[in-house]
Parts: structure tokens; C-alpha cells; sequence
């Protein structure tokens, strides 16, 4: 796939870091350039944690060069060079390019081919820039910080390889990436992070505290939950569900395949085929009977139709001596023969795995007469979806393709729209309240008036009252967001939820979508007070994103450490010794506990302590309740938390009741 051209709204969204990477990607080219002089480059944008630039070059740049270019860079960041933005005419642009001036410290005997390329390649118009650091000349639309002394940190990390504008058709470049920040204290935090990160990774842990595996019998991309990672998966939707019971939504239930037929009508086909797994074709039973007469029938026509054919053609040619009407019996028969057979190929059902709820959930909507007394109706499932993303593509719990979904849709008037996007945006406030996410983001995605009709269903003025809807409840809760125009859904306004991890790497776990054109494809219809028939809003939402993706973000947030309610182990009992009245004693907590929903184990091994000790803190237990004779005959238990290390001897009952509670509030 071809790579956008940003567009001059995004470029000016651009960020200060972004600016900065940018930036530095400048440095980059300078200091390739002077150890490479005939570098050809093509683009260096600002990506996520970074920047890159692609460059055609004889030399194949491995790590081990990364050293002498970065001292290269020093040098220029040093020199402290100002940023210099030219405006320049489209044939002055070519001419530089032609003189090999572009991407380049002087001119040069050869063309910037690359460049040459993108200027031509610029929409009519469009104002075209020249940015100069010292000899360094590229076109370049911006923006930049304002001197190479700015870019304060900056490390090359990887080179890849990359075709010219992403096309397979085109040559392929060398892609050298790098990182850059304001200063080398950011810089630093940025790897310890990722290091930490490493530590924390979710297949790493994930295999470790047995919560999940692939396996390739079962397939690519389809997670196994062991009974560890259930019991986080239980614990969610048990949440979930106390949650969106409270909030008046109404659980459903629905099957994992529908008919063909259903996702043309929500338009998800032909568009969206590509992300769905091939479809199931197979005839019912009393079609199998069908196309078994209408076979018989065809053989009868065949014979009818080969008696009237020369022997020499197997019936693809009539006998030249054929009569009149013996050749429009011909004919009719041949017509017949093309009817029956168009019939059976009619036969049969397609049926497809679903990517989404949504168009079952409509059913659902559409299966009773609905008045505006039914409204607001929420519709709440964790579905389970099968989305065929590329092999390559999948990535541990993050990418994969079946996914359990928190899903809901809420069908409401307008006049009731804001108080359950409000709703909504509590929900995800609590959530986070639960999880320890102290940073957060909603992207509110908006549409383009210029694309109506193209990539936005073309409804402006819905668009406009729905959008202005989001944005005033948003503004009015105090909600951190950004609005990012042309982003939004074909069918109605977006928002990606993105959060932060403990360790401050970024996740976006779920979306919620404004959807006012679905429900019409849907025929979705309520009788209003006035007795007429009006189509429902409906809210997509899923504050816990789906569990797979939920679950890789609370392994690293947490790195494994789960919360008392949480932890597949919550309690284990560690006898100090395998005699009789302390191991009874030790069971007789594990049993009070178990009574209680605890997932209490006991340890009756005849390890001794720092033993029993040293593996349930490998297990990731979270509390460890140890108990002696001392224990035993004071009524004691003497408590250990995970990471925490000793709490000392405590009552029993207490400490039972406090587990309970800790439990039931969803503790940190
Ligand atoms: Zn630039
Ligand atoms: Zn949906």
C-alpha cells in the first residue's frame, strides 16, 4: 500500500517532539552526507518514539556505523546550524532537484531522483518549501525546531529495509532509525523504560505464570487461556458485568457466524472482507435434495439435447440436417439446460465468522416492536470476534484473531444522547480508578466536510449535531481529549481511548463510535410519542477493549503483580511443618476462604519455609499467610504480601475478613 502524503492540517498538528525528531531526521541526512556524499534521499518523517530516513546508498549501513554517524551528528548539533524555511516555485524546486541540489550539502552530478519524484508528485498549489541547515538543502514542507542545537538527545536504533514510498514495485531503500528528545534525562528515561518494558513483557510473563499459550494446531493468532489467565478473564467480566448491570444495560447472547446476507446489509462486505476470515459455503439438507433432482433433470435434458447432435460433437453441435423445428426444440433445450444449471449453482449458504457484534446486536434491537419507552435500550455481550489479520501482523495477545469483546450498543434519541455518552465516559473513569491508570487520553476523531460522501457517509447535518454532541460532553466532564479531524468512522464519530501503563508506554485498548447510519441500513425503527416510526443513534462502546489486548496492557502495567482480586493465586497457606494440628489448622483457613470465593491454596509440602516461601513469591502468590504452632494455639496467621515482604502475626478472623473485604472492594 501506497504511504499517504501528509496533508498540510496534520503537518501543522505536528508536536513539539514530533518537530524535534523531524528535526533530527535533517541531522541525520547532513551527517550521511559527510561521510557519504552521493546518499540519494526520499522521505524522513517523525514516526512514533522517533524518526527515520530512507536513503539509497551503495554502502550497506549496518549498526556497527551507527557510532561514526551519530559523532557526525554530534557535530552538527553542536555547530548549532539554524533552520532556514525557503519558499520556492515549483520549477525552481525541479531545478534544484535536477542538479542534485535536494537531500544534498552542495550540488552534485546526478539528480535527486527521489526528489525529483515528489515534487512532481506535489498537488497543484500546494506551497512548496526548501529547508537549509548550513550547506544542507531539502525540500521540505516542515515544521522544524529552530536550530540543530535544539535536538538535545538523539540515538540511531535500527536500519530497515523499505521500498520507495512503501511500493514493492519501486527500489528499495535502507530505513535508518533513530530516536531524539529534548534532553539526554528524557533520552535516558525512554530506554530504561523500554528496558523495564522487556522485563515486563506480556509473552514473556505470560508463558511464565502460565496465563495463556498459542499452539500451532490450533492456529496462529488464537489464544489458549490456561486456568490462570481464566481466572483474569472471569474476574474482568465479572466486573463488567456488575458494572454495566448497574448501569441498566441488558445482557445478550449471540452466535459466532451469521449468513453473508447480514454483513452486505451493514456493509461490512464487500468493504471489510479482507479482515474477515473466507466464508463456510455448504448446502442445507433439503437444498442437497434440490440439487439432486435438478441434477437428474439435467441429465434428462442432456439426453434429449445429444439425440438432436451429430455423434462426432458429444452434443456441443447440432446435426447439419436438423429440421426446423427439430432446431428450436434444440435451441429451448439448450436454454434449459443453462436455467438448471444457474440453479444449482444459486444453491447453498455462505456463512462467515463474526469481526464484530454490532449487526447481531441490531437483530436483537430489531427482533421486538420498539417504542421510545424501551429507549435508551443497551445491548451488552462479551463477544467473542475473528478478525483475519496478517500472519506477520500478530503479535502475542496485541494482534491476534480471536478476541473477546466488551462489548455493548446503546440505542437512544438524540435528545437522550449526552446523558449516555456521559454514561460511557464514566464508566471509563471508574475503570480507571480500578486499574491505577493515572494517564490517559481520548482521541475524538471527526470527519472532513471535503470527503462527504467518499470516506464519510453523507449526512452533514447528523454529522455536525453528533459531533458537536461528543465534543460538549467531553468538554463539560472535564475528560482529557484531542480532536483529530478526517479520522472519524465511515458512519459517524470516533473515540480511541489511550492509555498509559505504569511505565509509560502507551496502549489504545478500546474505541467507541457514534453511529447514526447503521441503524438505518438496519431498518432499526422506535415509535416516537407522536406515533411515527424514527431510526435510534447508536453508541459502540468497550471500555475494557477486548480481553486479549486488556489483559497484554494489565500484565506489563502491573508486571504480573495483580491485585488482590485479580491474582490467579490470591492466597496460599504455608504450614511451618507437616504435624497433624498445624496442617489441620492451616486447611481450616483455606476452607473459611475457599466458602468465601478466595482462591486460597495450601502448601502441605514438606519444604521448609523459605522454601514454601521462595515459591510462592517465584508464583507471584499474592498473599502468603504463614502459620506456626504460635499461630496455632494464639489463633494467629502471620502475613506475608508479594513484594511486600513480612506484616507480622495478626488474628486470624481479622485477617480473613480483611482479605474478603479487599477482595470485594477491587483494592489496588
Ligand atoms: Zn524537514
Ligand atoms: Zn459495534
Amino acid at each position: 500500500m501506497a504511504e499517504e502524503r501528509k496533508t498540510l492540517e496534520q503537518r501543522n498538528q505536528m508536536t513539539d517532539i514530533e518537530r524535534l525528531r523531524h528535526s533530527a531526521a535533517h541531522v541525520l541526512a547532513t551527517a550521511i552526507l559527510r561521510i557519504w556524499p552521493d546518499a540519494q534521499f526520499a522521505a524522513g518523517p517523525a514516526v512514533e518514539n522517533g524518526f527515520y530516513y530512507d536513503v539509497d546508498l551503495a554502502h550497506r549501513i549496518t549498526p556497527e556505523d551507527f557510532e561514526k554517524i551519530e559523532a557526525e551528528m554530534k557535530k552538527v548539533t553542536k555547530e548549532n546550524q539554524v533552520f532556514e524555511r525557503v519558499v520556492v516555485s515549483r520549477a525552481e524546486a525541479l531545478e534544484l532537484a535536477h542538479k542534485g541540489r535536494l537531500g544534498a550539502l552542495g550540488e552534485r552530478p546526478v539528480p535527486s531522483k527521489f526528489k525529483v519524484d515528489i515534487v512532481e508528485h506535489i498537488p497543484e498549489g500546494e506551497e512548496i518549501s526548501i529547508y537549509q541547515n548550513n550547506g544542507f538543502m531539502d525540500l521540505c514542507a516542515g515544521p522544524h525546531v529552530m536550530r540543530t542545537g535544539n535536538i538535545g538527545a538523539f540515538k540511531l536504533t535500527h536500519v530497515a529495509s523499505a521500498y520507495y514510498k512503501g511500493d514493492e514495485k519501486n527500489p528499495q531503500l535502507q530505513r535508518i532509525y533513530g530516536t531524539a528528545f529534548k534532553n539526554k534525562t528524557e533520552m535516558d528515561a525512554y530506554f530504561t523504560m523500554l528496558e523495564e518494558a522487556k522485563k515486563r513483557d506480556h509473552r514473556k510473563l505470560g508463558k511464565e505464570m502460565e496465563l495463556f499459550c498459542f499452539d500451532d494446531d490450533v492456529g496462529p493468532g488464537l489464544p489458549l487461556w490456561l486456568p490462570n489467565g481464566t481466572v483474569l478473564i472471569e474476574e474482568l467480566e465479572k466486573l463488567a458485568k456488575e458494572t454495566e448491570f448497574a448501569a441498566g444495560y441488558d445482557r445478550v447472547r449471540t452466535p459466532h457466524i451469521a449468513r453473508e446476507n447480514m454483513y452486505l446489509t451493514s456493509g461490512h462486505l464487500p468493504y471489510y472482507a479482507e479482515s474477515m476470515f473466507p466464508p463456510m459455503e455448504f448446502l442445507e439438507e433439503d437444498e442437497e435434495k434440490v440439487k439432486q433432482q435438478l441434477q437428474t433433470k439435467l441429465v434428462g435434458v442432456t439426453e434429449q439435447i445429444n439425440a438432436l447432435c451429430s455423434p462426432m460433437t458429444l452434443g456441443f453441435v447440432p446435426s447439419s440436417d436438423l429440421p426446423k423445428e427439430k432446431f428450436d426444440e434444440y435451441n429451448a433445450l439448450t436454454a434449459e439446460s443453462a436455467e438448471i444449471q444457474q440453479k444449482i449453482e444459486g444453491l447453498g449458504q455462505r456463512y462467515y465468522l463474526k469481526a464484530m457484534n454490532c449487526p447481531h446486536h441490531h437483530k436483537i434491537f430489531a427482533a421486538v416492536p420498539r417504542s421510545y419507552r424501551d429507549l435508551p435500550l443497551r445491548l451488552a455481550e462479551y463477544g467473542t470476534c475473528y478478525r483475519y489479520e496478517q500472519s506477520g501482523e500478530l503479535f502475542g495477545l496485541m494482534r491476534v484473531r480471536s478476541m473477546q469483546m466488551n462489548d455493548a450498543h446503546m440505542y437512544c434519541t438524540e435528545e437522550q444522547f449526552e446523558a449516555e455518552f456521559n454514561g460511557v465516559n464514566e464508566m471509563y473513569l471508574k475503570y480507571f480508578k480500578i486499574f491505577g491508570i493515572d494517564k490517559y487520553l481520548m482521541r475524538f476523531s471527526t470527519h472532513d466536510p471535503a470527503k462527504l460522501g467518499q470516506k464519510f457517509v453523507d449526512q452533514p447535518e447528523l454529522w455536525k449535531k453528533t459531533e458537536d454532541m461528543v465534543r460538549n460532553v467531553l468538554i463539560r466532564s472535564g475528560i482529557n481529549f484531542v480532536e483529530v479531524p478526517n479520522e472519524a468512522a465511515f458512519y459517524g464519530p470516533k473515540i480511541d481511548v489511550q492509555v498509559w501503563s505504569a511505565i509509560g508506554r502507551e496502549f489504545t485498548i478500546a474505541t467507541n463510535q457514534v453511529d447514526f447510519a447503521v441503524p438505518a441500513r438496519f431498518g432499526l425503527v422506535y415509535k416516537d410519542r407522536d406515533n411515527t416510526e424514527k431510526t435510534p443513534l447508536c453508541i459502540h462502546r468497550a471500555p475494557l477493549g477486548t480481553h486479549e489486548r486488556f489483559i497484554g496492557f494489565l500484565i506489563e502495567h502491573y508486571a504480573g503483580n495483580f491485585p488482590l482480586w485479580l491474582s490467579p493465586v490470591q492466597v496460599r497457606v504455608l504450614p511451618l511443618g507437616d504435624e497433624e494440628p498445624l496442617v489441620a489448622y492451616a486447611r481450616g483457613i483455606q476452607a473459611e476462604l475457599r466458602a468465601e470465593g478466595i482462591r486460597a491454596e495450601i502448601d502441605a509440602t514438606n519444604n521448609n519455609i523459605k522454601g514454601k516461601v521462595l515459591q510462592a513469591e517465584t508464583a507471584k502468590v499474592h498473599t502468603m499467610l504463614v502459620v506456626g504452632n504460635r499461630d496455632l494455639e494464639a489463633g494467629n496467621v502471620s502475613v506475608r504480601i508479594h513484594g511486600k515482604g513480612n506484616l507480622g502475626a495478626k488474628p486470624r478472623a481479622e485477617v480473613i475478613a480483611d482479605i474478603i473485604q479487599a477482595v470485594k472492594e477491587r483494592r489496588a
